[in-house]
């Protein structure tokens, strides 16, 4: 019998190996072949949005069937609409006054990592991307979503055969395993890693470039001047949208005492449920695993479903599970990222204790992702602009619907960079131009920086340094070294005295 690491690992290797053929010959087709191609795959998955949207929910138990096919359409209509005009393919640009050409290098073979809270709109995602750029990509699968991943590639793939191009340049590993992965993200030239910190961590130590973009914890705050309605309108439109799996969605509201009542108000007539003494105990003891993690039994879940598993009493048709919440940090469920039908609700007392706030709820396990702010004074929204760690701040509008480029003219995408900040290569919504090399064709501009050799000092006998004489500069670098001798020579000599 082989044990399943094994296998997995034999997996990766085969998988990567039949990637890198395939992608030898899709690299050499033309832009116009590989936007038809992209269009076919986008087309085909786009009829499929529903029937695998279903097939995730089942398999996962996240989300909703109807908001995982609106994913599935942005991942395919709608990136294709945005990337189809994208020049990815040989030359790029020629710039005759600068004398500069630029051609795109595809990267080679993708580690494409999908995390079971969007499983089949990233694998469409990641698959028109990579190719987009020549590439090849070879999923591993969240063990949770495996089935839904593995048809969505199946899809693609019928895709590709039909268009006379070899399937191996998108592939899914059938066994994963963490070994497994991890042995793919050593053999592969980069990673595309979506999902927690454990697997970015993972991503970025392995020695291959790696793009990464990890968890959220995304703050919302209504501010005094915003139309309370409408933000919370939106609000629940995001936080309810798949159930909340999407890592851009709400997990707190932060807002100013002058306004908190009448936003409480407008929460509880959007179906709202604040949370007090033993129910909210209740849900506590559900929220998390022992380690301090999601429990993914909650996740992606609506109300009702997290009331009962607490053992709760909820009003008919509540919505959202509220906590008056006053502190930030492990001890504080409510303050971290829940991607469910839970959210945190905290009461400042002005814009600047706000401020405070939300980089404090960012700090506590979304620090770089994104920040949504409701306002109508620019002055506050620029200030937020200026000062938060954030690789996006959403201006409102839905947080889930802005960050993934549904409700904003941000790019539409299913992984978010959370740059430097936040632990990741990246800070862009990821498009095809993340995923190829540049080579840059520079001709001489003919300004003659290259003198003729000197004809006496230290350029007869050192010759010389980028077309420029040996001069004071490396005289007095020479002196200096000739210094450490002496200095080291007289060490040597105290040494030995003392020895
Ligand atoms: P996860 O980290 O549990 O899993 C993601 C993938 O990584 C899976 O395929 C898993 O098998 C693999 N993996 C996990 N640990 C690994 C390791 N040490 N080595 C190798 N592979 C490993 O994520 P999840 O629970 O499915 O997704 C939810 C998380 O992802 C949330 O924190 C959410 O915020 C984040 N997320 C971020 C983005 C973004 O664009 N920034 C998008 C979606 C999800």
């Amino acid at each position: 019998m082989v044990d399943k690491d094994l296998l997995s690992i034999q997996e990766a290797r085969a998988l990567v190996r039949a990637a890198r053929k395939a992608q030898a010959e899709f690299a050499q087709l033309g832009q116009e072949r590989v936007d038809g191609i992209i269009k076919a795959i986008a087309d085909a998955l786009y009829a499929q949005a529903e029937p695998l949207a279903a097939l995730a929910v089942e398999e996962t138990g996240f989300g909703k069937v109807q908001d995982k096919k609106v994913k599935n359409i942005l991942a395919s209509e709608k990136l294709y609409a945005a990337i189809k005009d994208m020049k990815t393919i040989g030359i790029l640009s020629e710039d005759k006054e600068h004398k500069v050409t630029e051609i795109a290098v595809p990267m080679g073979v993708i580690a494409g990592i999908i995390p079971s809270t969007n499983p089949t709109s990233t694998t469409i995602y990641k698959s028109m991307i990579a190719l987009k750029a020549g590439n090849a990509i070879v999923f591993t699968p969240h063990p949770s979503a495996r089935k839904c991943i593995g048809r969505t590639v199946e899809l693609i793939r019928g895709v590709l055969h039909d268009c006379g191009v070899c399937e191996d340049v998108v592939s899914v590993m059938s066994v994963p395993t963490l070994e497994g992965s991890t042995e793919l993200m050593k053999i592969v030239d980069l990673i595309l890693a979506t999902g927690g910190p454990g697997m970015v961590k993972a991503a970025y130590s392995s020695g291959t470039p790696a793009l990464g973009v990890g968890a959220g914890n995304v703050p919302a705050f209504i501010e005094r001047s915003a139309d309370i309605e409408d933000a919370v309108a939106k609000i629940f439109a995001s936080k309810t949208f798949d159930n909340g799996t999407v890592c851009a969605s709400e997990q707190s509201i932060v807002t100013e005492a002058v306004i908190a009542d009448k936003v409480k108000a407008a929460l509880v007539a959007h179906g709202a449920y604040f949370l007090e003494g033993e129910k909210l105990e209740k849900v506590k003891r559900v929220m998390e695993r022992s380690n301090g993690a999601m429990n993914p039994e909650i996740v992606g879940r609506d109300a009702m479903y997290i009331a009962a598993k607490a053992g709760i009493e909820v009003p008919a048709g509540t919505r959202l599970l509220v906590s008056d919440e006053k502190g930030v940090g492990p001890r504080y469920p409510f303050s971290k990222e829940k991607l469910t039908a839970l959210l945190g609700f905290y009461v400042v007392n002005d814009w600047k204790e706000a401020c405070e706030m939300c980089h404090a709820l960012l700090q506590n396990g979304g620090i770089g992702h994104s920040l949504a702010i409701h306002s109508r004074n620019e002055e506050v929204i620029r200030e937020f602009g200026l000062k938060k760690p954030v690789s996006r701040l959403l201006v409102n509008t839905p947080s889930t619907h802005g960050a993934v480029g549904i409700s904003t003219s941000l790019f539409p995408s299913f992984t978010l960079g959370c740059g430097t900040v936040g632990g990741s290569s990246t800070s862009d919504n990821v498009t095809p131009l993340n995923l190829m090399n540049i080579r840059r064709v520079a001709y001489d501009l003919g300004n003659a920086v290259c003198a003729a050799p000197a004809q006496q000092g230290y350029g007869q006998t050192h010759g010389q340094t980028h077309g420029k004489t040996y001069g004071q500069a490396e005289a007095q670098a020479d002196a200096a070294s000739l210094d450490v001798q002496a200095i080291t020579a007289m060490i040597l000599e105290q040494l030995k005295k003392m020895a």
